[in-house]
Formats: structure tokens, sequence, C-alpha cells
């Protein structure tokens, strides 16, 4: 079965978000004044692409990507929400990510 990711080709390597813990209104509306920028009381979101991600939507350093990458799973709130704002077609990618999933579940529980 092809990953959902094949399909999807990398929404999540296209965006860099950053968390806060604690941040003042005047300064979410001040990081929202920049063109590249999103925020809000959560955390900022830069549209930002990472330098590995190929023009075939793979990562060119798979077998070398950082941890954090690693630790990204498929499905979870952060990769739907990088679909739904950066996909136009989602269907057909949520539709494997389903499969996947429930494959997934089979095959851990067997
Ligand atoms: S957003 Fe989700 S489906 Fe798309 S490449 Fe990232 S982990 Fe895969
Ligand atoms: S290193 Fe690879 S998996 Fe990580 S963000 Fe870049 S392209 Fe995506």
């Amino acid at each position: 079965m092809n990953s959902p990711c094949l399909i999807c080709r990398g929404a999540c390597c296209e965006t860099v978000a950053v968390p806060f813990k604690s941040i003042p209104q005047e300064s979410i509306d001040w990081l929202n004044m920049h063109k590249e920028i999103k925020a809000d009381k959560s955390g900022m979101r830069f549209e930002t692409k990472c330098e590995h991600l190929t023009d075939e939507g793979k990562c060119g350093i798979y077998e070398k990507r950082p941890q954090l990458c690693r630790k990204y799973k498929i499905g979870s709130p952060a990769c739907l929400a990088a679909i739904n704002s950066r996909r136009k077609l989602k269907a057909p990618i949520l539709r494997e990510i389903r499969l996947w999933n429930d494959n997934f579940v089979k095959y851990a529980y067997r």
C-alpha cells in the first residue's frame, strides 16, 4: 500500500510552526502584518518550504531526516491541518489516510 504522503507530496514540509506559551495580542497583530506569517495565541506559522523537499514531493534526505520529522504522524491533527490549509484536492489524500490508519490498526493488533 502507498503512503498518503506520496499523494500529498509534503504539505507538512512547506511550513514551519512555532508554538507560543503566552503572547500579548499586540504582538500577534504585529506578526500578522508580515505577509508570510500567520499568528494566533497558540503560535505562528511561516510559509517556507524545507530545502530538502524535492520537486517530486519527496524528502531528499529521508534516511537522515531529523527526529522532528520522524515523529510527525500521518493523520495527526498537525498533518490534517497542513493538508486542509495547503492542498486543494484533499479527498484522495484523506481517503488514503483513512485506509492507512485502518490498516495500521489491523497490523498493530493482529
Ligand atoms: S501532511 Fe501528512 S500526508 Fe501530507 S506529507 Fe505530511 S504527514 Fe504525509
Ligand atoms: S527533512 Fe524531509 S521530512 Fe523533514 S521537513 Fe524536510 S523534506 Fe520534510
